[in-house]
């Protein structure tokens, strides 16, 4: 048995408590949706475009359409995520943009590159049981 704080009011209770003894709070049921959280959750790590002949290339990252941050040419940026999430990359010059569901529970590593031949950005998954020493 320990004692946890109890995410209502702060007193201190008993991990095998149902309910906070000071306010009722369900105890036990807020560990289990605690502890799913830490399982359920994801890290993706977005790496810049690397390709030389795009000047600027730096896009703007969206979770869910909403703007997070921006990734310059050859830089990462690592998102923790707590549910599968819509990843979009935008060019600040123009409107083409990739596209990449991130699931929770796993790594992933994005991989932002320009097609040429279908004029558009893409979001590729690097496989990360192959060790990217060069990432
Ligand atoms: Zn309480």
């Amino acid at each position: 048995m320990a004692l946890i704080k109890c995410p209502e009011c702060g007193s201190m209770v008993s991990n095998q408590a149902k309910n906070c003894i000071h306010c009722g709070y369900p105890i036990n049921e807020n560990n289990v949706s605690q502890l799913k959280s830490q399982i359920n959750e994801g890290t993706v790590i977005i790496y810049g475009l690397r390709q030389t002949f795009l000047i600027g290339g730096t896009m703007k990252i969206y979770l869910d359409g909403e703007y997070y941050d921006s990734v310059k040419k050859g830089a990462s940026l690592e998102i923790k995520i707590t549910k599968d999430t819509q990843i979009t990359a935008k060019c600040g010059i123009n409107v083409m943009k990739g596209k990449y569901l991130a699931k929770v529970g796993k790594l992933q590593k994005i991989q932002i590159v320009y097609d040429r031949l279908l004029g558009t950005f893409m979001m590729q998954e690097i496989d990360t049981s192959i060790g990217n020493s060069n990432m």
